[in-house]
């Protein structure tokens, strides 16, 4: 049996890179980058004005007294710069406008009154030369890059994607991914069960996690616990799936039919058990299209927080994202489990002294989702030392 640790590694060892693709930006939200972005002119690209207002010239300001402003016309946001070339006049100016030339103070529009057209100018305006101007360049100068390889667009990296121009970003690929449960007494969402029948839920719930994430696109299969109805189905799966993840069937019982049908359907088994509870009986291995294959234990907790610690961030990883280090948290209260196994423990996030603490809210069972309901994920303890003391530090991994 491997560590939690060591079967991560594995995993980011044994998971190949996903080909990359044009993506028309509209359509790129949540995907990966796979080119940088530089901006291609300088931002902003002209002195910006910051106010509505006028603009004037610091010379009409140099000799003290009120001053009054004739208002020579307007400058408007989208208009070429105007010039003004006499310190006597000013030019109505609007948000976003090119500061115009020879104009070196804004003077906000609740600083001025207007009458018969020309503005007096308060008393308490300061005549600060550039105030209220965004300078050109002032975020960035043109060729800067701003986004990166592996960086994930949000709303904040479109917006950026956006000003540079970037109608077409090439992204990667949003794999395939089968997802397949197993099981005989798991029947569909929109059947009645019988009373020794369950509804499946664990498929749903991942692919879900999927959709949220956008880590790829999810198709469903479900098949009994026999041999030749998971043979044949999988060998039906495997050839289109660039990811399969499988939940159930993978533990000690007699009809546990998986690791023997995927051997024989040429996956390569790279690992069986890991220390870890829950979801210990984890299997994983590589297709013979070098697919990744999770084989999650069928407890929909296990199969839950093994997608988080290890499928979620393996999708990752395909896509090309840096390795990101889980946030730690303070334990709220002392913790002790049963060694020897790594303990994923669900916890509710809550603000503590204006920190975050994690409040340990362990599920009755790992056999429902409902025990999870409040919690905002799990925390990471390992078998060493299986006690905890509150305040702890530890690492923190949310659900999607
Ligand atoms: P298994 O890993 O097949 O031994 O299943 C372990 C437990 O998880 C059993 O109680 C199953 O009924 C339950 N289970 C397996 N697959 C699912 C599923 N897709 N949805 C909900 N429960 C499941
Ligand atoms: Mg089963």
């Amino acid at each position: 049996m491997i560590s939690v640790k060591e079967a991560f590694s594995t995993i980011l060892e044994n998971v190949p890179g996903l080909a990359a693709e044009d993506c028309e930006l509209e359509q790129a939200v949540g995907r990966t980058l796979r080119q940088p972005v530089c901006a291609d002119r300088d931002l902003p690209p002209y002195d910006r004005v910051m106010m509505d207002g006028i603009a004037a010239r610091a010379e009409a300001f140099a000799h003290g007294g009120p001053v009054r402003l004739r208002i020579r016309g307007h400058q408007p946001a989208g208009a070429p710069s105007q010039t003004l070339d006499d310190p006597a006049e000013c030019l109505e100016v609007a948000t976003g406008a090119v500061r115009p030339q020879q104009a070196d103070l804004i003077i906000p529009v609740e600083q001025i009154t207007v009458a018969d057209g020309v503005a007096e100018v308060s008393e308490v305006y300061e005549a600060i030369p550039m105030r209220y101007v965004h300078g050109t360049g002032s975020d960035c100068k043109a060729g800067e890059q701003l986004l990166a390889k592996g960086d994930v667009l949000g709303a904040k990296e479109i917006a950026v994607a956006a000003s540079c121009g970037e109608a077409v970003v090439q992204v990667s690929v949003r794999p395939q991914v089968a997802i397949v449960s197993t099981g005989d007494e798991l029947v569909d969402v929109n059947q009645a069960p019988l009373p020794h029948q369950i509804r499946r839920s664990n498929s749903h719930s991942l692919a879900a996690a999927l959709e949220v994430s956008g880590l790829g696109v999810a198709q469903l299969a479900h098949f009994p616990d026999d041999l030749d109805p998971v043979r044949e189905g999988l060998g039906r799966v495997l050839p289109g799936a660039e990811v399969l993840i499988l939940s159930g069937g993978v533990s000690k019982g007699r009809k546990d039919y998986l690791p023997g049908a995927l051997a024989e359907l040429g996956v390569q088994k790279v690992f069986h058990w890991v220390a870890q509870r829950p979801g210990k009986p984890f299997w994983f291995g590589v297709g013979p299209d070098g697919q990744p294959v999770f084989a999650l234990p069928g407890n929909p907790l296990s199969a839950l927080t093994c997608f988080h610690r290890y499928v979620a961030p393996a999708l990752r990883s395909m896509a090309g994202q840096p390795l990101r280090e889980p946030l730690e948290h303070a334990l709220a209260r002392a913790y002790a489990f049963k060694p020897p196994l790594t303990c994923f423990l669900p916890v509710r996030l809550e603000n503590a002294d204006g920190a975050v603490q994690a409040v340990p809210d362990p599920a009755g069972n790992s056999g429902d989702f409902a025990g999870i309901l409040g919690t905002d994920g799990f925390v990471e303890l390992p078998a060493e030392p299986a006690e905890f003391a509150a305040g702890e530090t530890v690492p923190f991994w949310p659900w999607l």
